[in-house]
């Protein structure tokens, strides 16, 4: 590798500075062909090395045959090339760090990677903007599980057995429970309701709660049904209630959902767990009343209902709260579809797109 040190004949100072010129020359030529990294430490192990490096071969082979009084002239030359080829040395390490920062660099002027910002589900909102309405009223939250006893989805709620609504059709119900005493037994809530009789079981009156959350029943999907979907059910317990608290707690919701100029009207309907029983309408959102498609030309669009709790309701409370005395307290209670009122808010025609996970429909309402 290093055959090119020749040996010196001459030691006097021309003789010298001809030969460490030459290498010199050398030195600088090879550190100016370095490329990369492992060309840097070749160069090092060329010429630096402590078995075969050039600088060690001239120490080696010049300095011991160089005659006593050339020894301090060829000293001085030799830690001159030494300085020199360090030098170089450094410079190339300094030049190649300095090409790894340049492949390393952040171009900080590029635009980052853009995360989307999350946002409600059309559901979610509206189920929220249904309960700020009521917690506004001093309404508080009240919830409870989605998989019920057949006593609090049905009996507490005054369906007597028999009744259409327990109907499997209608219900679904955990498998293999024939052995247990029928109140009991496990279902799918199918209405929030019985979160009402938790709630009553659980505190004395006066209650005023909203209940959001999920239910199910056994309905085929189409463009306005889904096995799955949301109630807001409301319970107002205190003593002189009356309807007519009912009917200003509900006008004054619709009007905060819908606007002002909303209308409503009830009309004598039908549920257990209430008595008197009423069907809510609105007025047309879309024509205002006048009648249009979407209101099938009646000018009303029905959207909830309520009543009055039903005194048997009171009952099944009394049992562990017996304030509960439907002959010194009173109450009213209220449900909607979430589902029914996001469509109409929002023009939404197929109650499926909902729960499609489809972006380019949700992202509308981000
Ligand atoms: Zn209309």
């Amino acid at each position: 590798m290093n055959d090119e040190i020749p040996n010196l004949t001459a030691f006097d100072e021309a003789a010298l500075d001809e030969a460490f010129a030459q290498l010199e020359r050398q030195a600088r030529t090879a550190s100016a062909a370095i490329g990369d990294e492992a060309a840097v430490e070749a160069f090092r192990l060329e010429w630096l090395g402590r078995k075969q490096g050039r600088l060690n071969e001239v120490s080696g082979r010049w300095l011991k045959a160089a005659p006593a009084e050339a020894k301090k002239l060829l000293g001085v030359r030799f830690n001159a090339l030494k300085a020199l080829v360090e030098q170089l040395l450094l410079t190339e390490i300094l030049l190649d760090s300095d090409k790894d920062l340049a492949t390393e660099a952040i171009d900080i002027s590029l635009p980052g990677t853009r995360r989307l910002v999350g946002a409600e589900h059309p559901i979610i909102r509206t189920l929220n903007e249904i309960v700020s309405v009521f917690a506004a009223l001093g309404y508080s939250v009240g919830v409870g599980p989605e998989v019920e006893t057949d006593f609090y989805n049905f009996e507490s709620m005054n369906f007597p057995p028999g009744h259409p609504a327990r109907d499997t059709q209608d219900t679904l119900v955990v498998a293999s429970q024939e052995r247990r005493p029928q109140r009991d037994r496990l279902l799918m809530r199918t209405h929030t309701s019985p979160v009402q009789m938790r709630t009553m079981e659980s505190q004395p009156p006066p209650v005023r709660i909203v209940i959001p959350g999920k239910v199910h029943r056994n309905d085929a999907a189409d463009a306005t049904h889904s096995p799955i979907f949301h109630q807001v059910e409301g319970l107002c317990v205190d003593t002189n209630i009356t309807f007519s608290d009912l009917k200003g707690t509900l006008d004054h919701a619709m009007k905060a959902l819908f606007g002002s100029a909303v209308k409503t009207r009830f009309f004598p309907s039908f549920f257990p767990f209430t008595e008197p029983s009423a069907d809510v309408q609105i007025s047309c959102i879309f024509c205002g009343g006048k009648g249009c498609r979407k209101c099938k030309n009646s000018g009303w669009i029905e959207l909830l209902g309520c009543g009055m709790v039903d005194p048997a309701v009171f009952a099944f409370a009394a049992e562990k709260q017996p304030a509960y005395d439907p002959k010194k307290i009173s109450g009213f209670a209220f449900g909607m579809g979430v589902e029914r009122i996001a469509m109409m808010k929002y023009g939404v025609s197929e109650i499926g797109q909902f729960y499609a996970g489809d972006m380019r429909f949700l992202s509308q309402f981000a």
